[in-house]
């Protein structure tokens, strides 16, 4: 990590030849040709969503060297335009500006549009570069580092899509001041996460921060930021393509999947149900003698300061769980793999959680 003198941090995720830094700090985004380091060539598109344009369009187009020819594409908002259809106006209107192979999109936004943008940049003409400027937490912290990209199916979530990596993660902290506080909650569910499965000191410090977090306190958010996604590079250069310890990143997701489908997506939102997902799955360590009940409290505390949910949609049983879990990605020849916790700060993969186990977790878990 190195530290600039305006205040910005830099960390790198190591793929060999496609490395590439993830810059974090205030004001970066007005700061002029910020991003002019990783640009391809002169062409340029900056893709964004109608909420995200008017606040930060302007200064992401001054981050830009002045002899870019820049060209901007303005979709619409929400998880319901992560489709193919939407990636196609995409690339239509790369077309239509007759950009080529050294052009380079710009994927201004949460994780819909960085998910989007690196698919559109994945495939157009086999492959160009992209640039991801995150501006939720949970964009930050976690979908714009390590190169998922991809857009829903009617049939599925995420089921098309690529591994396709930036050129570089800008991250300018300053764009969490708009971010609604129930979308800052779900992004901080994701930062316990990574010091649940692999840092206890970061969980111990987040345990003493979480109300500077939320109050958006500059110093404690480029921490918390910088640790995430110091985490999630670790793991993502040990396994860039999830045969391995890549899988610990779902810690409460497959709870939390269950959660969101059976409420219809966007009830919930993600980090919610990962939330409610991570104190089950501690609860269920703690059943198998893992992790003592007073290690369950500070994860429920935790997720309290956070104002994330401790319980389970009231309306949700035990086989509604269990249907949905069997569908999980992660299960090999129909076992059950879920990722628990051996202790605080360290996760595994474990697929031989007796039935029994599950069911009475399933069944006590609060409602
Ligand atoms: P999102 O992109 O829908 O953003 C949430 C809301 O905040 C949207 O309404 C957005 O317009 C708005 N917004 C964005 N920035 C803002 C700002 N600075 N101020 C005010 N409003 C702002 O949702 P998200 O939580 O960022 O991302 C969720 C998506 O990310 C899902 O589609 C999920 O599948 C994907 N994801 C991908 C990965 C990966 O590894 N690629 C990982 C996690 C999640
Ligand atoms: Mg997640």
């Amino acid at each position: 990590m190195t530290d600039t003198p305006s205040g910005s941090r830099t960390l790198e995720v190591a793929l060999g030849s496609r490395s590439y830094p993830i810059h974090i700090g205030p004001g970066l985004l007005g700061t002029p040709a910020a991003l002019a380091p990783w640009l391809a060539g002169r062409q340029v598109m900056i893709v964004t969503n109608a909420t995200v344009a008017p606040l930060y369009l302007e200064r992401c187009r001054a981050a830009l060297p002045a002899d870019a020819e820049v060209r901007e594409l303005v979709l619409p908002d929400g998880e319901a335009t992560k489709t193919l259809e939407h990636v196609s106006r995409i690339w239509d209107a790369l077309l239509e500006a007759g950009f080529n192979r050294r052009c380079t999109l710009v994927a201004l936004g949460g994780g819909v549009i960085g998910d989007m943008v690196g698919f559109a940049a994945a495939c157009y003409q086999r492959g160009v570069a992209f640039i991801q400027v995150p501006t939720t937490l949970l964009a930050q912290v976690d979908s714009s580092v390590g190169g998922k990209t991809g857009v829903n199916h009617p049939l599925g979530k995420n089921m098309i899509g690529a591994f396709w990596q930036p050129r570089a993660v800008l991250i300018d902290t300053d764009t969490l001041a708009t971010l609604p506080a129930r979308e800052l909650s779900a992004g901080l569910a994701e930062v316990i996460k990574y010091g649940l499965i692999r840092d206890a000191d970061f969980l111990a410090w987040l345990e003493r921060s979480l109300p500077e977090l939320r109050a958006l306190e500059p110093a404690a958010l480029a921490h918390a930021i910088e640790r995430s996604c110091a985490l999630k590079a670790e793991i993502v250069a040990a396994d860039e393509t999830e045969q391995g310890v890549r899988a610990l990143l779902n810690l409460g997701h497959t709870f939390g999947h269950a959660i969101e489908a059976h409420q219809g997506y966007g009830a919930w939102l993600h980090g919610e149900a990962v939330g409610a997902g991570m104190l089950m799955a501690a609860e269920l360590s703690a059943r198998l003698g893992w992790l003592a009940s007073a290690d369950v409290d500070r994860v429920e505390a935790l997720l309290e300061a956070a104002a994330l949910p401790t319980a389970a949609p009231a309306a949700m049983g035990v086989e509604d769980f269990l249907a949905r879990m069997r569908l999980d990605k992660k299960n090999i020849d129909s076992r059950l793999r879920l990722v628990l916790l051996r202790a605080l700060g360290a996760a595994c993969v474990h697929d031989a959680t007796p039935e029994a186990t599950l069911r009475e977790l399933l069944e006590h878990f609060p409602r």
